[in-house]
């Protein structure tokens, strides 16, 4: 008879305390283990014994064969928060590298039979380690699931995406208290492991059922979920130690990149977090690599699995410093998306290295030529690099040679370059009545800067409007006129004015309206006024 308990005897034993125990009493006793309120455990024909230093102290029997027959000393006498601490504790040690109790133990010999001992958390391989976390996932996620849809009827129709919200919530609850105590690199591993089987989970209902409608932001929020999880913090010195695990992970993760189906969660990125990990491992990258450029070889220049080995292979190389290369590999793309080289632009942003940046922004706007909200992002760029480095000039030209798309960015940064003239020229150029609005406070900057560089813009405003030919278009080209006397005055060049004035009014002499509106307005005295 073993004096251990064996990791599927655990696995049945938690699957008795999340079944029998309410959420409360669990939850009691996770923090009585905590606390190390548990002491004294011992194992004997599959009848746990321990002492629990609650209130008082009391005994406790956990019989294996039968857990309804599991008792403790307490009032409750059953099912209590006493027996869930035992529970922690002993989960705890049995995968804890620091295990008291196996240090007291002879290491354990193979047992012939169908269940496989682990040996010991501090050294996982794959096989052991992730049968007993699936076998975990696969009774929470059923045990999620089931829950929900007793709950929460019907499980059917338009809230059906609803109901998946609740299980990736109750699931994620569920598998966390298994690893509260475990050393952070192996939560990481854990809880990563977790997520990528409730994503897979979630993604192949919603491909079975097409009602669900998933919220992105939501999608979202479960990617962030799994990428937060990584294990980001091992020791790279002993990746080895680590590596069947990860490429297991790695392994899901690639199924899903280059699946059949449309995939609902993005693994591209996914994908792609995990180089930071396994790129430590130079015989992995080479692998890695050989993949991806076999996929490009074999696919369709046109598939998703063409253009995600594309963007994944040209993200080894940016990682490993190459970023010329990277643009190459890009360069093959014939409709990239800007959201999968956010990272890339921020990051030459952020490092100020305005040439690359430059270099890619230009590629990308030849590829957006029909993409209005792509190619404002691209603006956005040279507008922010445009500020903030010294070599401004290229990015002014991408700008223009964007024109007229990129009107709006061009103004903005003319303006803050203040280079008044230009940006005269430019509202002038490509005038359009739905723009005054936006023109008009953009002139009132310029006014309180360079006046005179209003003189020209303001001059074809008013003709604009009065060719507009109503009392309306005529009273706002006086708003305009006064502005632009004021202007005159202030550069004392008024004489100038009195010469513009009488010539306009002469030459718009049967506008009979334009006249009177002239004249209330104060522009022109009588004498001005034609028979
Ligand atoms: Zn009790």
């Amino acid at each position: 008879m073993s004096n251990e308990i064996s990791s599927r005897q655990l696995t049945d034993l938690a699957e008795k305390i999340y079944s029998h125990l309410s959420r409360d009493v669990i939850s009691q006793g996770l923090d009585y283990n905590k606390n190390n309120r548990v002491n004294q455990i011992e194992f004997k024909d599959s009848i746990i014994y321990s002492v629990v230093n609650g209130a008082n102290l009391y005994s406790i029997k956990i019989n294996l064969n039968d857990f309804a027959q599991s008792t403790c000393t307490c009032q409750e006498k059953t099912y209590c928060k006493h027996i869930a601490a035992t529970f922690f504790c002993i989960y705890a040690r049995h995968y804890s590298p620091e295990s008291n109790a196996r240090a007291k133990q002879p290491p354990p010999k193979k047992i012939a039979g169908s269940h496989k001992k682990i040996d010991s958390i501090a050294q996982p391989g794959p096989e052991g380690l992730v049968e007993v976390w699936f076998s975990i996932f696969e009774r929470e996620y059923g045990q999620a699931y089931r829950f929900v849809k007793q709950y929460f009827k019907p499980f059917v129709d338009h809230e059906y995406y609803n109901h998946f919200y609740k299980v990736y919530d109750e699931f994620k609850k569920k598998v966390n208290v298994y690893c509260n105590n475990w050393p952070l690199e192996f939560q990481n591993l854990y809880q990563t492991y977790a997520n990528l089987y409730i994503l897979t989970h979630l993604e192949d209902a919603s491909q079975k059922y097409d009602k669900i409608r998933w919220e992105y932001y939501i999608i979202e929020g479960y990617e962030k979920d799994l990428i937060g999880n990584l294990p980001t913090a091992l020791n790279f010195d002993h990746l080895d130690k680590f590596m069947p695990l990860l490429q297991n992970a790695m392994d899901i993760i690639r199924k899903r990149l280059f699946q059949k189906n449309s995939p609902l969660f993005n693994w591209l990125l996914i994908y792609r977090c995990m180089y930071s990990i396994l790129g430590h491992d130079p015989q992995w990258v080479h692998n890695e690599t050989t993949f991806l450029e076999e996929i490009m070889r074999e696919a369709d220049k046109n598939h998703r699995h063409f253009y995600n080995a594309t963007i994944a292979l040209a993200h080894y190389r940016f990682q490993s410093g190459l970023t010329n290369e990277a643009l190459i590999i890009l360069q093959q793309l014939n409709n990239p998306r800007l959201v999968d080289l956010h990272y890339y632009l921020d990051f030459f942003y952020t490092s100020e290295q305005w040439n690359t940046l430059y270099q890619w922004l230009n590629w990308l706007i030849m590829r957006m030529e029909n993409n209005q909200d792509s190619l404002g992002e691209i603006f956005d760029y040279c507008v922010a690099a445009m500020e903030k480095s010294h070599d401004a000039e290229k990015f002014v030209q991408i700008l223009k040679s964007g024109l007229p798309q990129s009107l709006e960015h061009y103004a903005t940064i003319l303006l803050h370059a203040r280079r008044h003239q230009e940006w005269a020229e430019l509202r002038a150029c490509y005038w359009s009545a739905s723009d005054e609005e936006v023109i008009e406070k953009e002139a009132d900057l310029v006014k309180s800067r360079e006046p005179i560089a209003l003189i020209p813009i303001y001059h074809q405003w008013v003709l604009r409007l009065i060719e507009e030919r109503n009392r309306r278009s005529y009273q706002n080209a006086v708003k305009i006129l006064k502005k632009l006397r004021s202007i005159y005055k202030e550069q004392k060049m008024i004489h100038s004015w009195n010469v513009y004035i009488s010539q306009l009014a002469a030459r718009y002499t049967r506008m009979r309206a334009f006249q009177e509106e002239l004249q209330k307005g104060g522009l022109i005295h009588h004498d001005h006024k034609t028979h």
